[in-house]
């Protein structure tokens, strides 16, 4: 029995296990497929999350962009790169419409730095950003964008060729076919409630999808907000008057200040004074500590000059460590102390790893020194350059204009160019000069040092002392024309400075060793004018200079340059400046011919009189030469 019962049993639990088997089979391919299902899903869901993600870093990429302070152009730019680029469009812009001369065209106003950009900058043969391309009006379209919506289409060589007429429609379809373009979407922007402009994408896809469409139309609002906010950021900022750094008033409030100050000073026949002050050494505070201790310390001067500072002055940051503060109604007297109770401050200060800072300070005031304010300007900046050179952390008084020596306003000229870089230097040569500038006095010899370091620079060849010669010979020559004083001094600033627009020549064409050609010949000869000109020109004094630079090649018989101005039309002490500047020149070899000697100088110079130069001051020039030793 019990047998029996035990074999049901195990009949039972065979059976059970059979259809177990039976039924896990069936459960496992049920859960087989299932699973299938969800890795497609999975797979699905991921392309999705990734679309989404890539989509939502382009966002963020837009948002960072516009909290930039880049300028709106290179937002837009950057916009639609990041859209071409991330999201895998083939191109991507935006265009609008402009008025021209009554005329519609259309503007690209930002593009995707991509193929098709370059082929299309090959068919219209000029850069995209140039291009402006006839508008036809375009029912179709034109509906579209006053509808404010989205625009799509297949068609695209005939979409374009409606808006480009003026581009062979089959060049355009070469364009499309090359590039796999086949779909365009064009989305409206709308800025302060008015059509901006239009999103143009470019895709290899066919269709277009709502999910795209949706995306498209979102970032196109993104690009709406990001024009919003540059041009609010814009009119805050022309707005500003305070210096983000240290909250003093910036550059553009100092400018306007002096302009009404000096105009209620003329009315009222009222002094003001200007401080200006230049924190000493921050270069070796910058790169002993680092950029932002720098920051420390110019941040610990204006703090200085808040403390000092009346209600109604004005202090100012006007570069990155220079200051100016304008005291209404202060005399030179009262400005003097000011600034020296300044100075005094900021060299009580302790700060904290760098220790103590100083500063050099000038001062100059309005109706004592001068009563022009643009010379008050750069008698305070020459105030304070010398107190730099005589040793910093001190304040100078501003010389009037009519006591300043020629030596003087040479000086301050060379400092001028080497601190306000008007002239493209190494910073390791122009350091070098800058030293020589401090360690010399203001005196000729260290005035002819300066100029031969600067000469040297241009001209290899060029003998160190000469300079000290050409002045000397031009006084001599001078003297003997009865030239007044004051020109005479003007004269010996320009014999310092007539050729340094030379600095600016190519380097190629200075240190050429074959003949040059006819266009590097007229390099040489139009530019060293123009560039003393540029170079020249903003720096105060040199107004009475310039001219007899400029017309220092303009020979006796009108055959020089640049204007081809003749006999006494040419100022006196041009002349003077191309008889001298050639004996010289001469006696010095060029990579074209050799040196000559003394006589032979004078031969040529006694050949030329009466052509290239003028026969009295020939005549006299060599009477001064055969008897003094040059
Ligand atoms: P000097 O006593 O002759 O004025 O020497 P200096 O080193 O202060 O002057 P220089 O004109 O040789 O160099 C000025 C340096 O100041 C160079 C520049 O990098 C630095 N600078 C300019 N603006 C800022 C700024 O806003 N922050 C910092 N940290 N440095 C600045
Ligand atoms: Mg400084």
């Amino acid at each position: 029995m019990d047998f029996i019962k035990k074999l049901k049993e195990f009949n039972k639990q065979i059976n059970d296990l059979e259809s177990g088997l039976y039924l896990g089979e069936k459960r496992y391919r049920e859960i087989y497929e299932l699973n299938q299902k969800l890795e497609a899903e999975i797979e699905q869901r991921t392309k999705d999350l990734e679309t989404a993600n890539r989509q939502m870093l382009t966002l963020q990429h837009i948002l960072d962009m516009m909290t930039s302070s880049k300028p709106l152009s290179g937002v837009l730019n950057a916009i639609v790169n990041s859209l071409q680029k991330e999201l895998g469009y083939l191109h991507s812009c935006i265009i609008r419409m402009v008025k021209e001369n009554d005329k519609q065209l259309i503007e690209i106003t930002a593009h995707s730095d991509d193929d098709f950009s370059s082929e299309f900058e090959t068919i219209v043969q000029t850069p995209i950003y140039e291009s402006k391309i006839k508008y036809i009006k375009n029912d179709g379209i034109d509906e579209y964008i006053k509808a404010n919506m989205a625009y799509s289409t297949n068609n695209l060589g005939e979409c374009f060729h409606k808006f480009f007429p003026d581009i062979n429609l089959q060049l355009q379809n070469q364009l499309f076919a090359k590039a796999g373009a086949l779909s365009c979407i064009l989305i409206p922007l709308t800025v302060d409630r008015e059509h901006y402009g239009s999103l143009l994408v470019l895709s290899k896809r066919e269709e277009t999808t709502d999910a795209e469409l949706n995306f498209l139309k979102m970032f196109a609002r993104q690009i709406e907000l990001a024009i919003t906010i540059s041009n609010l950021f814009q009119a805050v900022k022309s707005q500003a008057i305070s210096d983000a750094l240290t909250g003093l008033y910036n550059r553009r409030y100092f400018e306007e200040s002096i302009k009404k100050e000096t105009i209620r000073a003329n009315r009222q026949n009222q002094k003001f004074s200007v401080i200006g002050l230049d924190l000493d050494y921050l270069k070796q505070i910058n790169d002993k500590y680092g950029h932002n201790y720098g920051d420390i310390a110019i941040k610990t001067i204006a703090e200085v000059l808040k403390k000092n500072a009346r209600s109604i002055d004005v202090p100012a940051r006007i570069g990155g460590e220079e200051f100016n503060i304008i005291l209404p109604g202060i005399d030179s007297e009262g400005a003097m102390a000011a600034a020296e109770r300044i100075r005094k401050a900021i060299e009580n200060q302790n700060i904290p790893i760098i220790g103590k800072i100083t500063a050099s300070l000038g001062v100059a005031t309005f109706f004592e020194q001068t009563d022009d304010v643009d010379e008050l300007l750069e008698l305070t900046d020459h105030a304070m350059y010398q107190s730099k050179h005589d040793g910093r952390n001190r304040v100078t008084l501003a010389k009037p204009t009519k006591d300043i020596s020629w030596q003087e306003v040479a000086f301050n000229t060379f400092i001028d160019i080497l601190s306000k870089h008007r002239v493209p230097l190494e910073s390791e040569i122009s350091d070098n000069i800058s030293k020589k500038l401090e360690t010399i006095g203001i005196n000729n010899d260290g005035l002819y040092t300066i100029s031969d370091t600067m000469i040297k620079l241009y001209n290899p060849n060029y003998t160190p002392g000469i300079t000290k010669s050409k002045v000397l010979l031009a006084n001599s020559l001078a003297k003997r024309f009865d030239m007044p004083k004051d020109r005479i001094d003007n004269l010996k600033i320009a014999i310092l400075l007539y050729d340094i627009g030379n600095i600016l020549l190519p380097k190629q064409i200075l240190q050429k060793k074959a003949p040059l050609t006819d266009e590097e010949k007229n390099t040489i000869k139009s530019h060293p004018i123009i560039a003393a000109r540029e170079i020249l020109e903003p720096i105060s004094g040199m107004n009475v200079i310039l001219p007899i630079i400029e017309n220092h090649h303009e020979n006796w018989d009108g055959t020089g340059y640049p204007n081809e101005v003749s006999g006494n039309k040419i100022p006196i002490e041009s002349q003077m400046i191309l008889l001298i500047d050639a004996y010289f020149a001469l006696q010095e070899p060029r990579s074209y011919r050799k040196a000559v000697d003394k006589e032979e100088a004078i031969e040529i110079i006694k050949t030329g009189s009466g052509t290239k130069w003028n026969p009295k001051l020939v005549e006299e020039f060599i009477s001064i030469i055969e008897t003094e030793e040059f």
